[in-house]
């Protein structure tokens, strides 16, 4: 079948036809409007692994995601969203429906495209999002919807973008990811593969930049990820209740007041919410500058080599993680520490297993094949 594609085709630009399409910038203001007042990611008691989990991703979106495991009630979707608050600015192109890269003009949809050649790009700077692909959302919503009808009269305008497109260099959230359909999860492994998202309909195709860090949460008593989706995931954390009693209570009187005087809690957590903003800020600036030796790389490949792991992307998230999590504490060089936190987080959902055999991965064993005790 031959696709005629739109993408790059379109010599002018439709007039905007109606006024009664929601124009983009409205779609924004009405989700800022049912946004929930969100509990500050620093109030969270314990659950440091996670949390450092989401914001080394924050910092440096090309680690690849992070996918947290955990019974209900343990705090995961409520660090997701609040992660929103201390994300760090973004440049995109003013009215662009696929928050466009000013700096990467190679991947511009067709709006901005024309717009380049008129000279009338303007930039516009906004923290990053988290957009919520929710479980039950149809194809349409997700990938974005083609009326056939219109584009043969109108071009790329009958496209109207989904939640991959709002996704693009954000964060895209699901909660419940081992539920989701088959067709969005097929939707999301395209996307994830080629940082593009294609919709073909009755040989016309559209596709647009969508390039996002994918963060989902489970409960794997509900059952388990399909591999593919899994294998793309490049971090993996488990979190449980948390059984010291003195946590606990302060988990309580937190939850508490924050329902009870909302805006006062929200006050107090500020100075720590701004510390943590500036740090990421930091580590982003610093993160250019990490460095990873001859010796490092060692380290890493005899991890994955003792812990048995399909090809050699672990290898490279690894690396990646340890330099992104010197950066995040202030570092330039990298330690066998940062290794080992980045191996702990990579290998866990990578190890191969033998036919009739539950692999266990060890934090001992790690440990012992970074000291060379192995
Ligand atoms: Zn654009």
């Amino acid at each position: 079948m031959s696709t005629a594609k739109i993408t790059g085709m379109i010599k002018e630009i439709p007039k905007k036809t109606g006024s009664k399409k929601i124009a983009f910038d409205d779609i924004e203001k009405l989700d800022n409007h049912t946004q929930r007042i969100m509990y500050p990611i620093s109030a969270i008691v314990g659950q440091e692994k996670m949390l450092r989990a989401l914001i080394l991703n924050a910092i440096n979106p090309s680690i690849g995601g992070v996918l947290i495991r955990g019974q209900k009630g343990t705090a995961k979707s409520t660090a997701v969203r609040g992660l929103a608050e201390i994300l760090p600015e973004i440049e995109t192109i003013e009215g662009c429906k696929f928050n466009c890269d000013p700096a990467d003009p190679e991947k511009f949809c067709w709006e901005c495209r024309d717009k380049h050649k008129r000279g009338s790009l303007k930039v516009k700077k906004h923290p990053m999002k988290v957009v919520d692909l929710p479980v039950g959302a149809t194809e349409d919503r997700v990938v974005g919807s083609l009326d056939i009808e219109k584009a043969v009269k109108e071009g790329v305008q009958a496209f109207e973008p989904g939640i991959l497109a709002q996704a693009n260099r954000n964060i895209l959230y699901v909660d419940e990811i081992n539920l989701l359909d088959d067709f969005v999860v097929d939707a999301l492994l395209d996307a994830a593969a080629m940082g593009v998202n294609t919709v073909e309909r009755e040989g016309v195709s559209v596709s647009h930049p969508s390039d996002f860090i994918i963060i989902g949460s489970m409960n794997p008593e509900e059952g388990e990820l399909r591999p593919q989706l899994l294998d793309r995931i490049a971090l993996q954390v488990e979190v449980e209740g948390i059984s010291d009693l003195e946590q606990r209570i302060e988990i309580i009187e937190r939850r508490n007041a924050f329902n009870e005087r909302t805006q006062t809690f929200r006050n107090d957590f500020e100075p720590e919410q701004e510390r943590l903003r500036s740090k990421i800020m930091k580590a982003k600036k610093i993160f250019g500058r990490v460095t990873s030796t001859r010796d490092n790389l060692g380290t890493i490949a005899q991890i994955c080599i003792a812990f048995n792991v399909d090809g050699h992307r672990a290898d490279i998230m690894i690396e990646r993680t340890a330099r992104t999590n010197a950066a995040y504490d202030g570092r330039d060089r990298i330690t066998n520490n940062d290794i080992i936190e980045a191996a702990e987080m990579v290998l866990p959902h990578r190890m191969r297993k033998k036919p009739f055999e539950e692999e266990e991965f060890s934090v001992e064993q790690l440990q012992a094949v970074v000291n060379g005790t192995v």
